[in-house]
């Protein structure tokens, strides 16, 4: 007999910072979510000022009011998958960490958000050795561009194939059962490789390097897709392969955009 239930919506979390020029942050989260066809909800820890060309200010929640928000959100809403994304400070690090313990939340994509395109940094420098300890144990995927698994593991930007896939082993025996190690900011001109890497093996995700400079909220569009996707595939591989593509999408749709003189937002 067809059943004529209606499949159920995956309900998808983003515990990140707001970017209101609209291209990375929640609000590029909350955008990939709803394309994916997950329910997006969002737990903020800050607020940036910022537009396509830099960030001007940042302004943090207060940790209390953190756990608040995580805690009455799942007090009442199933959690299906969950997006970390830029968390500014030490503090906030770990207030996040002790919610995703206290809670034991699902699927957690873990995006390590440090530096952004336009220089600004989004996360202190202190605050990089607690990520490695609290959080990236509690990730089901981290998602590093080569800039932040270096920072990660105390080392420099990894330069050739071999570099990376020693990296992204490092990393994984820091306790994160899997890593997709992004490539963007390598220097090939033809191509963007991505590394993905778990107890099966690695794999390399390939796809042409897409001709823009407008990149803005690449990498938190990459990792909301990712967790939209996860209660909707069978396995991380499948939706770490699709998110890319979704990713790869959104870039070559980003020249339609007409928003700001700077680095404009990517479009999905
Ligand atoms: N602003 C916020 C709130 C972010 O979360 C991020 C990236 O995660 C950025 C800005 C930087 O985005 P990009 O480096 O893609 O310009």
């Amino acid at each position: 007999m067809t059943s004529h239930l209606p499949t159920r919506v995956p309900v998808a979390l983003t515990i990140a910072t707001s970017d209101p020029s609209g291209g990375a942050g929640i609000q590029a989260d909350l955008k990939a979510f709803s394309a994916l066809g997950a329910y997006g909800t969002a737990v903020l820890v800050a607020l940036t000022a910022q537009n396509t060309r830099g960030v001007t200010g940042i302004h943090v929640v207060p940790p209390a009011f953190i756990a608040e928000q995580v805690d009455t959100l799942v007090a009442d809403v199933r959690v299906d998958a969950v997006k970390i994304g830029m968390l500014a400070d030490a503090t906030v690090v770990h207030t996040v960490a002790e919610a995703l313990r206290r809670h034991r939340l699902p699927s957690v994509v873990l995006d390590p958000v440090m530096v952004a395109s336009s220089g600004d940094r989004l996360l202190t420098e202190d605050a990089v050795a607690l990520v490695r300890t609290e959080l990236l144990p509690l990730a089901g995927l981290v998602t590093p561009n080569l800039p932040e698994a270096a920072a990660l593991l105390d080392t420099s930007p990894a330069r050739t194939p071999a570099e990376v896939e020693r990296q992204a082993a490092d990393l994984l025996a820091l306790g994160v059962p899997r890593v997709l190690l992004k490539g963007g900011h390598g220097d090939d001109p033809d191509e963007s490789a991505d590394l993905y890497v778990d107890a099966d093996g690695a794999e390399w995700l390939r796809a042409p390097r897409i001709r823009t400079r407008h990149t803005h909220g690449t990498g938190c569009t990459l990792s909301s897709a990712i967790t939209a996707l996860r209660p909707q595939r069978p396995d991380w591989r499948t939706a770490v392969g699709d998110a890319k593509d979704y990713l790869t999408g959104a870039l070559t749709a980003a020249d339609s955009l007409d928003v700001g003189g700077g680095h404009g937002p990517v479009h999905h």
